[in-house]
């Protein structure tokens, strides 16, 4: 695990990971597409900007794809801001921080946090099960 997040990240840049979920989302956008866009049902490779913050939608198909979208952000119920906190934390490994910790600082409920924290632990222990774009999204955040 501390080798997947060996390089320190910038103080200044998780703090605005950990304020803005705008930021998170930008960042995975950036993570996902960076090669270009390609929509997973037809293949179309134009798009236009989608309803929600940095998703894209297919200018053929009309398919929106969000940044989160095949990630282990994807279809999280509290805002993405949070659980990137929870996944730096978890994956960064230096200091154990309880659910019911992780719910005081976010104000979540100690549920919602443990259901979260398990699984990012699930996903790092499956890492070879996982998709090249998860894989290579949980390596590169942070660093
Ligand atoms: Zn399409």
């Amino acid at each position: 695990m501390s080798r997947i997040f060996k390089n320190n990240p910038d103080p200044g840049r998780l703090e605005e990971f950990f304020t803005s979920d705008k930021k998170c989302l930008e960042f995975l956008a950036e993570a996902k597409w960076k090669n270009g866009f390609l929509c997973r049902k037809c293949g179309n490779a134009n798009y236009c900007a989608g309803k929600t913050p940095h998703s894209r939608r297919c200018t053929k198909c009309k398919t929106e794809e969000s940044a989160a979208a095949g990630t282990i952000f994807h279809n999280c119920k509290f805002p993405i801001h949070k659980a990137f906190y929870i996944a730096y934390h978890v994956c960064k490994g230096k200091e154990d921080i309880s659910t019911y910790e992780f719910a005081r600082r976010l104000s979540l409920r100690q549920m919602t946090c443990w259901n979260f924290k398990t699984r990012i632990q699930q996903a790092l222990q499956k890492m070879e099960s996982l998709s090249e774009y998860e894989k290579s999204s949980i390596q590169k955040i942070f660093q």
